[in-house]
């Protein structure tokens, strides 16, 4: 089945996100830019992308104006087509929607105030690079069958590194005193307990954090706000990672071992 690649944008900064290629991840991505449907074609990125997202920084969008966008993924020397997509952002948004544009901004801006951010780290689960020898399909995903408690090759993923440990991202944790529910694999899910970041980078279930103060959590359930292809935010369930969990074995170090 072919792949989706999603465009949206954050003020202007195109986001590109794309499904990934299964059931064998490849060894990376590689995120092409052109300003016409023919080419030229650019590459953006050097080093091969083993995430599944990609922010353009180098090409923000200008009102009625369409960019074109490729992702080709990469088997050894090979580079094989996966998606394309395009953005365009019409001019002259009606004046209702630059209302809640802006209000939507301003909310935002309040939601990610350093003092409600709090600096995270980040770790998201690597979406390409090469595959853990104790991995094998399952359905349709390639998964790791270490039999032990923590892969020390892929840490549970079933690609080797197991996770892009992002430093000092900001994110917004959201108390809630609900009920909580512990369940048998170790993770609390806490009813109404929520997360919230900005549109990039983007965050999926699997991917989990580490606050200042040490607690981790895992991510799901992630929605994204968005209005007239403007993502503004990310919003999604965080359930507190028990001490007792592998994941909670998960360090730097560990990462740099694993790679
Ligand atoms: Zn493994």
């Amino acid at each position: 089945m072919p792949g989706t690649l999603t465009i949206t944008h954050d003020s202007r900064v195109p986001i590109l996100s794309w499904t990934p290629r299964l059931p064998y991840p490849p060894l990376g991505y590689q995120a092409y830019w052109s300003p016409g449907v023919d080419g030229p074609w650019k590459g953006l990125n050097q080093e091969m992308l083993l995430l599944t997202q990609y922010r353009d920084d180098a090409h923000p969008i200008r009102t009625n104006n369409r960019i074109y966008y490729k992702v080709n993924y990469k088997l050894g020397a090979v580079e094989l087509p996966w998606v394309t997509s395009t953005l365009f952002l019409a001019d002259a948004s009606p004046a209702w929607v630059q209302r809640v544009l802006g209000e939507i901004r301003r909310r935002h801006t309040a939601i990610m105030l350093p003092m409600g951010g709090e600096d995270c780290d980040l770790y998201l689960v690597r979406a390409a690079g090469e595959v853990c020898p104790t991995g094998e399909v399952v359905g349709n995903g390639f998964r790791c069958t270490f039999e032990g408690r923590l892969c020390p090759q892929c840490l549970g993923t079933g690609i080797l590194g197991g996770y892009i440990r992002m430093a000092d991202v900001k994110i917004r944790v959201r108390n809630a005193q609900e009920q909580v529910e512990l369940r048998n694999d170790g993770i609390v899910v806490t009813e109404g307990r929520r997360g919230y970041m900005a549109a990039f980078p983007t965050v999926q279930t699997g991917d989990f954090f580490v606050r200042v103060n040490g607690e981790r959590y895992a991510i799901t359930n992630v929605t994204s706000r968005e209005l007239q292809g403007h993502r503004t935010l990310q919003v999604f369930n965080i359930n507190v990672i028990e001490p007792e969990h592998p994941l909670y074995e998960i360090t730097e170090t560990v990462l740099e071992r694993a790679a």
